[in-house]
């Protein structure tokens, strides 16, 4: 069985000593009262509820999956977690960083950045349901009517509803200027959305009692490709104006996908069938609009990897401590037991120190991203917000993929280190192995966020936005290169203090 501990000292490492985000975050009016100790306990209790309700959840969801009933189209969640989801609402974890007016807790992103590493490190599949929520949320609140807004986020703050994003459909993917999915304009100002989508994350379940889709379509004059596409709410029960719940919209799941990994979180088919919209900032933009819950939700994904590798390090970290086989190459180690740990062997400390390394610094980055984006939307200063703004869409591609690549490479490491072991579904690596794969293809596969790279934040400004983080590092660099913590690392072999750190 794995363990899971949620790495709140190496949080606090990267929150306080490297970014000193109170002293940030003091500077932006929304933030300006909060303080290093109110942070630490968000995440301290934050991090109780993914360890002790979440984490407990993975290994079985994992393997029950969720299910379908044909009859009435509804799905069921594996065990367990619609109750851990009733509890993550009661306890208000979904409001974090929402805004106030709309019963939100405005705490920022930094907080919820840490919160989600350790909600994914515990289950990923179970992390896609509020996840996606909070892309929805996020959209809404960016491009929403102010009715838009009253009816749906005050439910997508509490969790009360979920959210999704409907894009893909079977004949396209990555080229959604081929979508087909159609919106005829009612009398009333609604739309009636028909079509197919698939693939689609936390599509049907039964964790909340409504589900607000987030579907891309085409309105009858819409030009050909991504410039008419356009962005539609549509909640599974339709909404009245005073915010209950009305009819059941026609929007079905249609079937489940049998996967690789994330079996926890419900894959749907969706079928629209005249389902009642409404339109999501203007005609023909919706591709625009949907890219704000696109970013976020990159930006989560890289966050998936992150938690994933975090959890397979500690695991295979413990088990190299505990595993009894062949002597050190230096002599022996541990001369009283039949063999040395395999924490000894060179090969096993190189695959342990991927892992840790790709960690470390996969939080500090996704913490200081989610520390611009705090700047970008709350900063008093204009410039501030205009260059926080640049940097985050640099930087969101990377996190995306790099993160992604790389935990995977990190994550078999781990795998590696328990040896056939790893292979064996109890120890639960191979589980955060299957899990891990998807993070390189959805949300854009990573040749696309490599191309979204280089194309349009690197080439497209003439290289504007990287000279301006070229400058952060090189300004970083310079204020650390004094700094005395940072000793050269010795180059004598066999240091003996060194195998503590691992
Ligand atoms: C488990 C799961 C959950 C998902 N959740 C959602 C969801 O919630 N909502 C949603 O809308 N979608 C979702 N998706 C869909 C996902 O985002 C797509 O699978 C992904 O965007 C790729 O599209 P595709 O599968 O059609 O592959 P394709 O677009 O057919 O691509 C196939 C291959 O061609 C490559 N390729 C395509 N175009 C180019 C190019 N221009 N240059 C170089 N290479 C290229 C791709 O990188 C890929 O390797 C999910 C998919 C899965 C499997």
């Amino acid at each position: 069985m794995p363990q899971y501990t949620p790495p709140l000292r190496d949080m606090q490492f990267v929150l306080h000593e490297v970014l000193d985000v109170t002293k940030e975050l003091k500077i932006l009016p929304a933030h300006a009262e909060l303080d290093t100790d109110t942070i630490n306990a968000v995440l301290e209790e934050g991090g109780k509820f993914a360890a002790e309700v979440i984490f407990p959840l993975n290994q079985g969801g994992d393997q029950e999956g969720c299910s379908l009933d044909p009859a009435n189209h509804e799905v069921r969640a594996p065990g367990g977690f619609k109750e851990a989801y009733e509890r993550y609402v009661a306890g208000g974890w979904p409001a974090l960083s929402c805004d106030p007016e709309y019963g939100g807790q405005g705490l920022p992103h930094v907080v919820n950045q840490c919160f989600y590493e350790m909600l994914n490190s515990s289950n990923q599949a179970w992390t896609m349901y509020p996840g996606l929520s909070h892309g929805a949320y996020e959209c809404l609140h960016a491009h929403g009517t102010a009715e838009q807004k009253r009816l749906y986020l005050p439910k997508l703050t509490s969790g009360e509803w979920t959210g999704t994003m409907c894009l893909t459909e079977p004949h396209c993917g990555t080229d959604l200027g081929m979508l087909r999915t159609k919106a005829e304009p009612q009398a009333d100002g609604t739309y009636h959305i028909t079509g197919q989508k698939i693939f689609i994350s936390a599509g049907e379940h039964d964790l909340a009692e409504n589900i607000i889709h987030l579907v891309l379509a085409r309105l009858p004059d819409a030009p050909q490709g991504s410039k008419g596409i356009s962005l539609f709410v549509v909640p599974k029960f339709l909404v009245r104006p005073d915010g209950s719940l009305g009819s059941r919209n026609r929007i079905y799941c249609g079937g489940l996908e049998h996967k690789m990994g994330i079996h926890g979180n419900a894959t749907a088919q969706l079928v629209l069938d005249g389902a009642v919209g409404t339109l999501v900032g203007e005609p023909h933009k919706g591709l625009a609009a949907m890219f704000v819950m696109m970013n976020a939700a990159r930006l989560g994904v890289g966050t998936q990897s992150l938690g994933l590798t975090e959890v397979a390090y500690q695991n295979a970290v413990a088990y190299a401590r505990e595993r009894l086989q062949s002597r050190a190459l230096s002599g022996p180690k541990a001369a009283d037991k039949p063999a040395d740990p395999i924490i000894v062997h060179p090969d096993v400390r190189k695959m342990l120190l991927t892992a840790r390394a790709y960690a470390e610094a996969g939080r500090a980055l996704t913490i200081w991203t989610a520390l611009q984006i705090d700047k970008e939307i709350h900063s008093p200063d204009e410039a501030v917000r205009r260059d926080c703004a640049d940097l985050v869409a640099l930087v969101t591609p990377i996190v995306k993929a790099f993160l992604t690549d790389n935990g995977w490479i990190a994550i078999s490491h781990c795998l590696q280190v328990y040896g056939g072991h790893g292979y064996i579904r109890e120890w639960g690596m191979e589980q955060y192995l299957r899990d891990a794969r998807i993070n390189m293809i959805y949300e854009g596969t990573n040749t696309i966020q490599s191309l979204d790279l280089l194309g349009r934040k690197v080439l497209g400004d003439a290289g504007a936005r990287l000279k301006k983080f070229g400058k952060l590092v090189q300004s970083f660099v310079g204020r650390r290169s004094a700094n005395a913590g940072i000793p050269r690392a010795p180059r004598r072999p066999g240091r003996e203090g060194h195998q503590a750190h691992l």
